[in-house]
């Protein structure tokens, strides 16, 4: 257990109370539970961010399932909720470990005896500093987004995490070029079987009108305390589930229907300018499977050179790589142990590698020895699941008591969205670090429904289940159950067995 900083007494020790960076869900999860557990003590949240992030309809919907909706609030909101928390809307700009305080760039110091770090992290762009290449994070980058959009004929978009795949098929009336560095689609969540599942998704026509918003939301044009454009500028909170509906996402063509072209196992090689292209005197690629016999392909504000030497025009690209975990005002000063992702590198109580500094959600690295089921990945479950845990983490080590680890650690378990199918992610479910010795049961109606099993030695890994599958608990109790599932054999999968009886 971290001792008391050497120079508070326990009494000013509690009245400089808990410190929280971040209003995203981590950060505003970190403050409730905070503020549940220890309703007498100053809580101070230090948001960059005029809104913050609340996570809404909480259902628990299996012992490590959670499902949720995540809104953005006024501060107001959350100080009338917790009356011991304090947000106040500021950048934090550098931290004195020693002294325990942390320093705002509108010169403000705020003293902790607990210090939780929730930054989150910032798009990892292809190219910095370049107006045709932009990152999606919070509203601010959306909006951005949908304006560019609007005068858009075609865009590339990089990447092949959620963003990208959520991208693709909300975009419409615009082409898009899809560039990804794997041989199938959507590999941070699925196999190449549910890529193949998901595919002709990618050019039907939509089925669904988008329907009206179901809560109000709030936005906000003022923007975060400093210009996302500046180098050490923080940005809002990550967005949440439904961060796509509600935004129009149409381009400047008329026809409704996707038109989107997959460019496989590439990266890319090189953005260019108009000039640039001009000067490399190679012919821009048309849109592959085009109806139009003429293109003008020199007049593109940017140019996208591929690994694969496939050169295409586009209007932007949307660089959908993943995030940077955003530490840099905590660098400065401090020792802190940082994992090669980038990450604060925090132990199984939620602990940086520095005295009183705890860390949680997309700015942290789980560094420690996890639950054979379980990894860390950078979504809003987690940061959630985090930011509780860590809020426990820090009264327990006020208190100088011991706390066991939250349950949800046990397993990974991931409930969203893609392509309008519902889809539940337990485990290894993609046999994530079990090597060759696994086996794979699969079940598949095209277009209903896709579920994927991992054995290993006869027990259940995990499992992919995408459509409307009623399989997620039964399969969530097998895999923390460790059940010798050797005797069923393909039968697991039979539609005409009703598993979930078979196994009460
Ligand atoms: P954030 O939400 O990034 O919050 C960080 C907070 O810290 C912000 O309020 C920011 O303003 C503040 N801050 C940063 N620096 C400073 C500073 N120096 N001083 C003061 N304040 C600061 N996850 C899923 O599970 N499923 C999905 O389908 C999914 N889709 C996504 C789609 C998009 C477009 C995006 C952007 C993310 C998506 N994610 C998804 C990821 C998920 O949103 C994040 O993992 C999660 O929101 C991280 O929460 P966080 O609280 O750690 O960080």
């Amino acid at each position: 257990i971290a001792p008391l900083p050497p120079d508070l007494e326990p009494e000013q020790a509690r009245a400089a109370g808990f410190v929280i960076v971040g209003g995203g869900i981590a950060g505003v999860t970190c403050a409730e539970q905070l503020s549940a557990l220890s309703p007498d003590d100053p809580i101070t949240l230090l948001s960059a961010s005029p809104l913050i992030k609340s996570v809404t309809n909480f259902r628990q919907v299996g012992r490590a399932m959670e499902e949720f909706d995540v809104e953005e609030t006024t501060t107001d909101a959350l100080q009338k909720a917790c009356p011991n928390v304090r947000v106040v809307h500021t950048l934090v700009k550098s931290l004195d470990t020693d002294k325990h305080e942390v320093y705002t760039e509108d010169g403000q110091t705020f003293p902790y005896t607990k210090l939780c770090i929730c930054t989150g992290g910032q798009p990892k762009l292809i190219t910095k500093d370049n107006l045709h290449v932009i990152g999606i994070r919070d509203t601010e980058t959306v909006q951005h987004f949908q304006q560019k959009l609007s005068n858009a004929r075609r865009v590339v978009i990089v990447g092949n995490g959620g963003i990208a795949l959520e991208l693709v098929y909300e975009i419409e009336g615009c082409e898009v070029i899809w560039a990804i560095k794997d041989d199938s689609i959507g590999n941070t969540f699925f196999d190449r079987g549910a890529a193949e599942f998901f595919l002709p998704h990618l050019t039907a026509a939509k089925c669904e009108e988008k329907k009206p918003l179901k809560r109000l939301k709030y936005t906000h044009t003022e923007p975060s305390v400093a210009s996302p454009k500046r180098e050490d500028a923080a940005m809002g909170g990550a967005l949440g589930p439904d961060w796509k509906e509600g935004w129009r996402m149409k381009g400047k063509q008329d026809q409704s229907a996707h038109q989107v072209h997959v460019e496989y196992q590439c990266e890319v090689q090189e953005v260019l300018t108009r000039e640039e292209f001009t000067r490399t005197g190679q012919a821009a690629e048309n849109f592959p499977g085009s109806s139009r016999t003429e293109e003008h392909n020199d007049d593109w504000p940017v140019y996208v050179l591929l690994t694969n030497k496939r050169l295409y025009g586009c209007d932007f690209v949307v660089s959908a790589t993943g995030v940077v975990p955003s530490t840099g005002p905590f660098l400065h000063n401090a020792q802190f142990s940082v994992s090669p992702d980038g990450g604060l590198r925090v132990d199984d109580h939620m602990h940086t590698s520095v005295p009183d500094v705890f860390a949680a959600g997309d700015v942290c690295t789980a560094s420690w020895e996890p639950a054979p089921q379980w990894f860390q990945m950078r979504l809003w479950s987690q940061a959630r699941q985090m930011g509780s845990y860590a809020a426990k983490c820090m009264v327990a080590d006020r208190d100088r008591e011991e706390i066991d680890m939250d349950f949800c650690f046990e397993l990974f378990a991931h409930v969203t969205k893609f392509f309008n199918y519902k889809v539940v992610l337990l485990g290894r479910y993609n046999a994530q670090g079990l090597g060759k010795d696994h086996e794979l049961l699969l079940r598949c109606t095209k277009g209903l429904e896709y579920v994927k099993v991992v054995l290993q030695g006869g027990r259940m890994q995990g499992a992919v289940l995408i459509g409307d599958t009623d399989l997620e608990e039964t399969f969530e109790n097998l895999i923390i159950n460790g059940m010798d599932l050797s005797p069923f054999g393909e039968d697991l999968l039979d539609p005409n067995i009703d598993i979930e009886d078979y196994f009460d």
